[in-house]
């Protein structure tokens, strides 16, 4: 399991790049439920979290109860669930993210192999036992899944840092036509 951060850097990424190409999905919501997709296979590690806070340990049955979340079948469940309530104006849509969302996070957690915890590569578990997973290899002892999590965060940043400049450049440009417009209707005063 790569860290949360990178799996939220990932979705960010997915969504840059789709939203670049339909741009009806540049829109926060969707941004959100890009990122959400991204954690959805993560939902039993939340739960165990929050058991813990609650009840002061980890709370194994519920841990293993929700194994079935880190699994193709369980993730398209909670997007299923989560787009029938809570996204339920935007049904089909909300799927199809958080579907493509969840799918980047196993794309990454199978090319952690051979790092990775034997159940997050079981995608099909139960209905099948075949593990899944793409093998990066080694660089002089450094796994190469190391170095592509700092290039996702990096892609990342890149493109939240061009998104701000520019959202400020066009912040700039039509103060620049405000002023021009004031000043001509000046002049014809
Ligand atoms: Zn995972």
């Amino acid at each position: 399991m790569p860290a949360i951060l990178i799996h939220i850097a990932f979705g960010y990424i997915i969504y840059r790049i789709i939203s670049h190409f339909f741009p009806n999905f540049q829109k926060n919501i969707y941004l959100f439920l890009f990122l959400l997709g991204s954690l959805i296979p993560d939902t039993k590690y939340f739960v165990a979290w929050i058991t813990y806070f609650i009840f002061g340990n980890e709370n194994y049955y519920v841990l293993s109860s929700l194994f079935v979340t880190h699994q193709i079948f369980g993730s398209l469940l909670i997007s299923l669930f989560l787009s029938a309530t809570l996204f339920r104006k935007i049904f089909f849509r909300s799927f199809l993210i958080l579907t493509i969302g969840f799918l980047g996070h196993f794309l990454l957690d199978i090319s952690q192999y051979p790092l990775a915890h034997i159940n997050h590569l079981l995608l099909l578990y139960p209905f099948s036992g075949e593990i899944f997973y793409i093998n990066l290899g080694f660089f002089e002892n450094i796994a190469l899944f190391e170095i592509l999590q700092y290039v996702i965060l990096m892609i990342a940043i890149i493109f939240g840092i061009l998104e701000i400049c520019k959202n400020s450049l066009r912040v700039f440009i039509s103060k620049i036509f405000a002023i021009c417009k004031l000043k001509k209707k000046f002049d014809k005063k």
